[in-house]
């Protein structure tokens, strides 16, 4: 990204119940959180609509309810309810008055340890959430040139990526910088198995013969949201079925069409695989067909009403702390 287009950051973050300016979402270097990435987040997206001119912000119930599944998952305090997390997203958005869409990361984590230990249980846990411009990839309109990593996907018998941990993410930066030296956009993980896991930060999804395939829960995978939606459109609009098994490394190969799904890079086409073109290397008509019903989705179509909740100030509304 040239300096031209880089992102401003926005005016204000939230960090544990206040609104704060962005620069002062600090924590102390021996936190937890910031030492181990002891940590687990979410990453959410608002979607601007221009003909109402109103920010929704897409399945945050679904988020927060994910949220407090990794929390439980790893034995954290829940310091603050899923209606205060709900509320701060929304106060924040406000806050910064944007008017494009956006990226929201909600992370709980931990604080000092007794004793300024780093590994102890500690009852010290605190939230921040930030939320900057998330403009629409490349890869969603080009599609995405991948590479299978030489890294192994992380497992549920020793860093399981159902709980969604910051410190995951080392396994995901390997991958990802390794393809991107290779001169690819990402990285697709196999498991220990030598089974299809995910990409870096989305799920795969793979269609042959009129069949999307994904593989299950058990196979090194976060539970996507995005795929959730996707199997939900395409079950609906195309009368497809959703089959969850696992997925060798060369059907990858012979897949008719492979798309990946995440928050973030929401649907992008999968245009090759290890130099080896997907169908003719364009991005397949499944694909954009579910892209354009992803779009309708998001941005809080009356069908998809369920799935999205409009910004708007709460009464009293948080005052941003002065600096
Ligand atoms: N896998 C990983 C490793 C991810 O980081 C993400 C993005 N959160 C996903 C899958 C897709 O999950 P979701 O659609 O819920 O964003």
């Amino acid at each position: 990204m040239s300096r031209a287009d880089a992102i401003p950051a926005p005016d204000y973050a939230w960090l544990n119940g206040r609104i704060v300016p962005f620069d002062q979402c600090v924590l102390h270097a021996r936190t937890q959180g910031a030492f181990w990435g002891a940590n687990v987040f979410e990453g959410l997206r608002g979607y601007w609509r221009e003909h109402d001119r109103a920010l929704y912000v897409f399945r945050l119930d679904d988020h927060l309810a994910r949220l407090g599944r990794s929390m439980k998952s790893l034995h954290m305090r829940q310091a603050y309810t899923d209606d205060e997390i709900r509320r701060a997203c929304l106060d924040l958005l406000v806050a910064n008055d944007f008017r494009q869409d956006v990226h929201v990361c909600v992370v709980a984590y931990f604080g000092m340890g007794p004793n300024f230990e780093t590994m102890s249980h500690t009852e010290d846990v605190g939230v921040h959430i930030t939320a900057t411009p998330a403009p629409r990839s490349r890869g969603y309109h080009d599609g995405v040139a991948t590479s299978i990593s030489s890294w192994r996907r992380i497992s549920d018998d020793s860093m399981p990526p159902r709980i969604k941990a910051g410190a995951n993410y080392h396994n995901s930066r390997l991958a990802h910088h390794e393809a991107v030296r290779n001169g690819f956009n990402t990285a697709l993980l196999l498991n220990h198995r030598g089974n299809v896991s995910e990409a870096p930060g989305s799920c795969v999804v793979m269609i042959r013969d009129g069949v999307l395939i994904t593989p299950p829960g058990t196979s090194g995978v976060l539970e996507g949201i995005t795929l959730a939606t996707a199997s939900e459109l395409a079950h609906e609009h195309l009368g497809m079925a959703v089959e969850r098994r696992e997925i060798d490394r060369t059907e990858l190969y012979v897949a008719d069409e492979l798309f990946l799904c995440g928050t973030l890079a929401e649907i992008q086409p999968v245009v090759s695989i290890d130099h080896l073109p997907v169908s003719d290397g364009k991005p397949g008509p499944v694909t954009r067909t579910l892209q354009r019903l992803y779009e309708t989705a998001v941005r809080a179509e009356p069908a998809y009403a369920k799935w999205s909740t409009l910004v708007h100030a709460s009464a009293p509304r948080l005052q941003p702390v002065s600096t």
